[in-house]
Parts: C-alpha cells; sequence; structure tokens
C-alpha cells in the first residue's frame, strides 16, 4: 500500500446561502514511501485544500484518505492529533511564533508531545545541526532570512519524527537561490531519513528540481500525473 493513499475525494465548501464551490472533484493520490511528489497547479486548482485533506486540517466532503495504513477521515480528537505526528507541514510564510526563539520554536511539539526536557534540548539541537542552523538556536524569527526561517520551519515539522511531509508552497516567498538551497535540503532528507515528501506549487521549476512524481492539478481535478520523465515528455 502506498504510503499516502487518497481515493475518489471531494471537497465542497459551503459559503452559505446555498451557494457552494466544489473544491476536490474525485482526486486519486497514491505516493510510494520514499518518493518526492509534487502537486502543480494556478491558484484555486484546489492544491492547498488536497494537501490540508492528507492531515485532515480539512475534513474531506467524500472520499477515503489512507496515511501510513491509517483511514485519516475515521478519526477524531487525541487518535487524530497523534496520528498527525506522522505527518509534518511546512507552510509558505513559514508560521513561526515571532516571541520564541529559533530552539523555542523547534521545541514546541516536543512540548505539546510532554517530551521530557532533557531529551527535548537533545533533539533540538539536533534537529537545528540537521538544517545548518547549529549556531542560531538563540535566535529569534525576525532576526533570520526567508530561507533560515524556512530551515526552522522543516526543524520543526521534523520534531515530532514524522514519515511523511507536507509542503505547502514552501520556497514561494523566496528568492530563486534560497529556493534552490531548501529544495536541496528537502531532496537529502527524503534520501537520509527516508522522508515522504508531497508538495504543492504553482511553479514548474520546483517540480523539475525535487521532484521523482508530479500531478498537474486543475479545478479540482488532475489533468495527468506519473513519473517525471514521462510527465514532461507528455504533449
Ligand atoms: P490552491 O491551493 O490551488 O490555490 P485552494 O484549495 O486554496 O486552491 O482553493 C480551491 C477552491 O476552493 C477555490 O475556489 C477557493 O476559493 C476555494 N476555497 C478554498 N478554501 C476555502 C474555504 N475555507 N472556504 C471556502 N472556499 C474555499
Ligand atoms: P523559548 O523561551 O522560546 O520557549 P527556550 O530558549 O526556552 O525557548 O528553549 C526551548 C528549548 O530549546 C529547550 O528545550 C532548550 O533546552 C532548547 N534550547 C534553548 N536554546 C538552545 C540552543 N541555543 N540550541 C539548542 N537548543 C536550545
Amino acid at each position: 500500500e502506498p504510503l499516502i493513499d487518497v481515493q475518489n475525494l471531494t471537497k465542497v465548501y459551503d459559503l452559505g446561502r446555498g451557494r457552494t464551490v466544489q473544491a476536490l472533484d474525485g482526486v486519486d493520490l497514491h505516493v510510494p514511501q520514499g518518493q518526492v511528489f509534487g502537486i502543480l497547479g494556478r491558484s484555486g486548482a484546489g492544491k492547498s485544500t488536497l494537501l490540508r485533506c492528507v492531515n485532515l486540517l480539512e475534513r474531506p466532503t467524500s472520499g477515503s484518505v489512507r496515511v501510513d495504513g491509517q483511514d485519516m477521515t475515521a478519526l477524531r480528537g487525541a487518535a487524530l492529533r497523534r496520528a498527525r505526528r506522522g505527518i509534518g507541514m511546512i507552510h509558505q510564510h513559514f508560521a513561526l511564533l515571532s516571541s520564541r526563539t529559533v530552539a523555542g520554536n523547534v521545541a514546541f511539539p516536543l512540548e505539546v508531545m510532554g517530551t521530557p526536557r532533557a531529551q527535548r534540548a537533545r533533539r533540538v539541537a539536533e534537529l537545528l545541526d540537521v538544517v545548518g542552523l547549529g549556531d542560531r538556536g538563540g535566535s529569534y524569527p525576525a532576526q533570520l532570512s526567508g530561507g533560515q526561517k524556512q530551515r526552522v520551519g522543516i526543524a520543526r515539522a521534523l520534531a515530532a519524527g514524522p514519515k511523511v511531509l507536507l509542503s505547502d508552497e514552501a520556497t514561494s516567498a523566496l528568492d530563486p537561490e534560497t529556493t534552490g538551497s531548501i529544495l536541496d535540503l528537502l531532496r537529502r532528507l527524503n534520501r537520509e531519513l527516508g522522508l515522504t515528501v508531497l508538495l504543492i506549487t504553482h511553479e514548474m521549476g520546483v517540480i523539475k528540481r525535487v521532484c521523482d512524481s508530479a500531478a498537474v492539478m486543475h479545478d479540482g481535478r488532475f489533468l495527468e500525473s506519473g513519473p517525471l520523465p514521462e510527465l514532461l515528455a507528455a504533449p
């Protein structure tokens, strides 16, 4: 079974007064363990909705979402929170806590999980080393460059030891050179930790640089999907 297995997913947003938007219209997505999978599409295509359905930040209207063998839609409350630890997420605008240090941001999910202090400190130091910020633990987000902020976001997303990383336009706010270095980091984490990455982007360059496979999304559907060389060769 693929690590991420989405079948016939639909999502209809209720806008009130009888108006609705169909953001997902029968999406099938199968991502094997160890892959970097990209979803390419314009604004409004449904990419973000799909990503948020994978970790159940958004509840699908119908269809199934299985991650690491677990039926995510069947989970609620504490069981859902536990399953989400297996799924890290990074964001376009980093979503860091500005009042906390870099180390404090990375420590946050471990605090929520109740990881003992000494173990937490070791893990935070290790994570900061992994993303190349070993000497910045005491800095505040405002003192960092965009690329450094995203490295903090990545370290925080990895804190609970997830098998899957969801990337929501993680490089869209960065210049091309910084984008390259963040994508290289994701690729390294994929190779070294076996991390499975599902990313969404509106940039073909991102797909070409890191993805093993990709899908092109439009109006809540996949127009085409497959391994990169074949996808790029398609007419
Ligand atoms: P993308 O990430 O590709 O830009 P989205 O998933 O954000 O696409 O949006 C897909 C469609 O769903 C759009 O028409 C958008 O306006 C709509 N949409 C997204 N989120 C919501 C929401 N919370 N409430 C209502 N409509 C939404
Ligand atoms: P905050 O005050 O922002 O909540 P802290 O500075 O108290 O964050 O640190 C949170 C966690 O990170 C603690 O577990 C602490 O041991 C660890 N930590 C603090 N400073 C560093 C650092 N420079 N490098 C690595 N880990 C650190």
